[in-house]
């Protein structure tokens, strides 16, 4: 009587993690996904094909192309304003 199922414990989420894809600031979607060509970084939404890309620089990580990419979606939506 009243036998209750113990669900296990979920497990804690993994230590900081980068994810593999980013949200994008046009479309809202995560599907944003970082490559790197050569000396060239492109940072392209699967979703509306904004796209962007950036000389590859010494100690940034992908998250600062990211971080970029929005920047310049940022700046060139304000010079439309
Ligand atoms: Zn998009």
């Amino acid at each position: 009587m009243g036998r209750r199922k113990r669900r296990k414990k979920v497990v804690l989420r993994p230590k900081k993690r980068i994810p593999k894809v980013f949200m994008c600031p046009k479309c809202g979607k995560r599907t944003v996904s970082i490559k790197s060509q050569d000396d060239t970084v492109v940072v392209v939404c699967g979703n509306c094909g904004l796209k962007y890309s950036f000389q590859i620089k010494e100690g940034l990580d992908k998250v600062d192309y990211y971080g970029k990419f929005v920047d310049e979606y940022y700046k060139e939506i304000e010079g439309f304003i």
